[in-house]
């Protein structure tokens, strides 16, 4: 194994609070990689040798984020539908069920060549770890095979064949939810660690979602949840009750979500990408936060509602107009991430820890923000192996 010493690092943040700040920030700092984890950190000066030498030349280094929702297992196109909402124009075409159809239509290579793309987009961005959902098959062949390509790419994978009601079950949800529960979990559970379901007035009502969610962990997976993002609904509430990893969109609370959710170990996952791209109220990062909360960011990357795999846009555009600090936006993005899917080796730099880092082309974290828009991966390195 080669270890690699990155040095002259302007700002470290290693989330480790026992350091300065919420980001831990280490100034004039340095990393050593060995293999696939970080094995030091610390001050530059103190650094011990490696057998190669990276100069960071005073930018800021950040573990790589984390997206913790994403559903990139798809094909299709739905630039007409995005293009009407943001030209005012009805339009009435089948929406998430023309993902759906292409999805169904489309051969496996054509589903993981469209996935390892927005893979790749992703990391491009200095994004090292991806979640990744089912939820456009919605037949049990579908949605399995849709969670067997994710796998390979990813061990975040999220069975959510509870995404909207099959088209063929328009008139028995009864009946899908029986399938969900049943012959298509059967199907699933092999390739997914996480249940989910699209809790929200239109999609699964309260006892559906519960029905879903426990029938999953009976299975051996672990509970997250699409909660109250469109409306109130009890989402957030059977969330913290079933003890998932996270509740995700969390836009409309009521105080009792909020104290559910900061008196709990459920994280609230924050999608500011949905709101941005349908013209949506933006949830209220400050709220929770102040309650104690634990927040992630993430994209919600899908063709529908939220085309976008940028963390830096997320975090962006959760400083603008979500009441976030930089600061927090940044943990929110790495940290936090790594809270919702339950990780402790990604997410921060500690010895240890797997070597999944971004090197920014900015001196600061700050610039995340400060600079939107802005493409600023200088280099990756992902599980130790220098990625750009
Ligand atoms: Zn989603």
């Amino acid at each position: 194994m080669t270890s690699t010493l990155i040095t002259n690092i302007g700002a470290l943040v290693t989330n480790d609070p026992s350091h300065s700040g919420l980001l831990g920030l280490v100034e004039q700092a340095a990393v050593v990689i060995d293999g696939s984890v970080v094995t030091w950190t610390g001050r530059a000066v103190d650094a011990p040798a490696a057998d190669q030498v990276h100069d960071a030349q005073g930018r800021a280094l950040l573990p790589g984020f984390v997206d913790s929702h994403a559903h990139l297992v798809f094909a299709g196109d739905r630039t007409a539908e995005f293009n009407a909402r943001m030209s005012g124009r009805p339009y009435t075409a089948g929406g998430i069920r023309t993902t759906v159809a292409a999805t169904r239509a489309a051969s496996d290579a054509e589903l993981e060549a469209n996935l390892t793309r927005f893979i790749q987009e992703a990391l491009r961005q200095g994004t090292t770890t991806v979640e990744c959902k089912s939820g456009y098959g919605l037949t049990v062949a579908d949605e399995a095979r849709a969670l067997r390509i994710a796998a390979a790419h990813t061990p975040e994978t999220t069975y959510l064949g509870a995404h909207v009601v099959a088209p063929e079950y328009a008139d028995d949800p009864a009946g899908y939810v029986d399938l969900v529960t049943g012959e298509m979990l059967d199907a699933c559970a092999p390739h997914a660690r996480w249940v989910d379901v699209f809790c929200e007035r239109g999609a699964f009502d309260g006892d559906q979602a519960r029905a879903v969610l426990t029938a999953g962990v009976e299975r051996g997976l672990t509970p997250r949840v699409h909660a109250n993002q469109l409306g109130h609904g009890p989402g957030v509430q059977l969330a913290v009750e079933l003890g998932a990893a996270s509740a995700d969109h969390c836009t409309h609370l009521t105080d009792a979500d909020v104290a559910a959710l900061a008196g709990s170990g459920t994280v609230a996952t924050l999608l500011p990408g949905a709101e941005f791209s349908t013209r949506a109220p933006y949830p209220d990062a400050r709220r929770l936060l102040d309650a104690g909360a634990t927040v992630a960011l993430s994209t919600d990357c899908n063709p529908g509602s939220s085309f976008t795999s940028s963390m830096a846009f997320c975090i962006a555009v959760a400083v603008r107009e979500m009441g976030m600090t930089p600061e927090e936006a940044v943990h929110a993005a790495t940290a936090g991430g790594a809270r919702a899917l339950r990780r402790t080796d990604v997410g921060r730099i500690a010895p240890g820890v797997r070597a999944d880092l971004l090197l920014l082309d900015a001196p600061s974290p700050v610039h995340l923000a400060y600079r939107p828009g802005v493409p600023l991966t200088a280099a990756v390195w992902r599980a130790g192996v220098r990625e750009l």
